[in-house]
């Protein structure tokens, strides 16, 4: 079978998915993220063959916002360990927005799954280093290969000062035991994990590291335990695309997790890490045209884990 050219898949992709009405919205309820281009648009691929392909706006600068959430998960396994976590957070899908606080009022007060905002802030909750926020920064540069990822200060305050409804749930969850620590400072590591700017290639570069068990392909260095990468993955898969998981999974068949700053991260196993960036999304919060570019690439390249047929050869 002829390989396929990744170069213009990518590029086709990009020009598919702008075929189509940009009818989303750039998340408003963080005033800062509303300052985003609605229009941008790129795709990153990191491939196995040691190439990155890219297409569009891949050197924009986004915030990770809830794709945050896969690397504080990872970083509270790799130092607090699986029982502990799991003591905290549950690992079943919800159903619900990503912001909802309904589920807390179960009998155990636990949060459903790591993927959504209560997760995520119990997880935030558990990690017990001294300096949460930097090991979170520094394992997030290694993974990505990059030492000057960085804060978002504007966005960061922006989140912070807006928050209420995570403020609200965390408080619940401090009531019921759940968060053991000062509130507020758990909240405050919450709010910078989220506000950490990236690129759609440093995200690539995290569903590369996650499709490789772990492993950057780059440099052979293993940064992310087999397991916990394998746990990773697994709640992407169920849970990583907020209330339109089932939906994507039917449509695209990749494990990913979406932020509100527009940008989804996804990986293929023994293949590709791959990311879009468009800050225009749909009512449940993930980026329209990224979508649309994604299930581009899944039909194209038989990416969908239950294609029937061997992801196609590329160079
Ligand atoms: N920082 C955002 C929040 O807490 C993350 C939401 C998201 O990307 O899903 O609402």
């Amino acid at each position: 079978m002829n390989k396929v050219n990744l170069e213009n898949v990518v590029r086709d992709a990009y020009n598919y998915a702008r075929s189509f009405e940009n009818d989303g919205n750039v998340a408003s309820y963080i005033p800062e993220l509303f300052k985003a281009d609605r229009d941008a648009l790129g795709v990153c691929i990191v491939a196995n063959n040691g190439k990155i392909y890219k297409y569009g706006d891949c050197e924009t600068r986004f915030t990770m916002q809830s794709i945050s959430k896969v690397v504080s998960l990872i970083l509270a396994l790799q130092t607090e360990g699986k029982e502990k976590v799991f003591s905290k957070v549950g690992v079943e899908p919800t159903g619900d927005a990503f912001n909802s606080l309904v589920r807390l009022e179960t009998h155990t007060h636990i949060p459903l799954n790591p993927m959504i905002n209560a997760g995520a802030i119990a997880v935030a909750g558990v990690l017990d280093g001294r300096f949460p926020f930097s090991d979170f920064l520094s394992l997030l540069r290694r993974i990505c290969g990059r030492d000057d990822i960085l804060l978002n200060e504007r966005v960061y305050l922006s989140e912070k000062a807006s928050g209420m409804k995570n403020r609200a749930m965390a408080y619940m969850m401090a009531n019921e035991g759940v968060i053991e620590k000062d509130v507020e400072q758990v909240l405050d590591v919450y709010f910078k994990m989220c506000s950490v700017d990236v690129t759609a290639v440093d995200m690539a570069m995290l569903g590369s590291v996650l499709a490789n068990d772990g492993v950057n392909i780059f440099t052979g260095e293993r940064i992310i335990d087999s397991e916990h990468a394998l746990i990773a993955k697994t709640l992407m898969v169920t849970c990583g695309m907020y209330d339109g998981s089932g939906e994507f999974a039917i449509r695209v068949g990749v494990p990913a997790k979406s932020g509100v700053g527009g940008g989804i991260m996804c990986c293929v196993e023994n293949n590709f890490g791959i990311a879009v960036y468009g800050p225009s999304l749909d009512a449940k919060g993930n980026s329209v045209w990224g979508l649309k570019i994604l299930e581009y690439l899944s039909k194209e390249l038989n990416l969908h884990y239950f294609s029937g047929s061997k992801i196609k050869e590329y160079f």
